[in-house]
């Protein structure tokens, strides 16, 4: 490591390598449909994405926000995120099935519960 200059910096001159300021999670199945997926911005704004994915980077058309898209394998309903207090927090995956979006807050918290129980043995 000695000495190693970081040169992608130096690369990475393109007018678009610009950094995402939000990241979300799509289900591959909603991609799989061949339909378009709508993705909620936290102002509420929607932007449609056409399967396949050409671009995993969109723009929000309201707050101009930056958003990565990750696609996630199968259909996983919710995933494990964490605030910026560092707590523990379910992450909606958009375009998982209704079934296993639509959960109750009961159930919610019964996922992190189960979520915090494993983690704890880990790291
Ligand atoms: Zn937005």
């Amino acid at each position: 490591m000695t000495g190693s200059i970081p040169c992608l910096l130096y690369h990475s001159r393109m007018p678009k390598a610009a950094k995402p300021d939000l990241f979300t999670f799509v289900a591959e199945i909603a991609l799989q449909n061949g339909q378009p997926v709508p993705i909620t911005c936290n102002c509420g704004g929607v932007i449609t994405i056409m399967p396949p994915m050409q671009e995993d980077l969109v723009v929000c058309p309201r707050c101009e926000s930056r958003i990565k898209i990750n696609v996630l394998s199968g259909d996983p309903g919710y995933v494990m995120g964490m605030t910026p207090d560092g707590e523990t927090m379910l992450i909606p995956v958009q375009g998982s099935s209704k079934e296993k979006l639509e959960i109750s807050a009961e159930e919610r918290h019964r996922v992190l519960d189960e979520i915090k129980q494993k983690g704890r043995g880990k790291v």
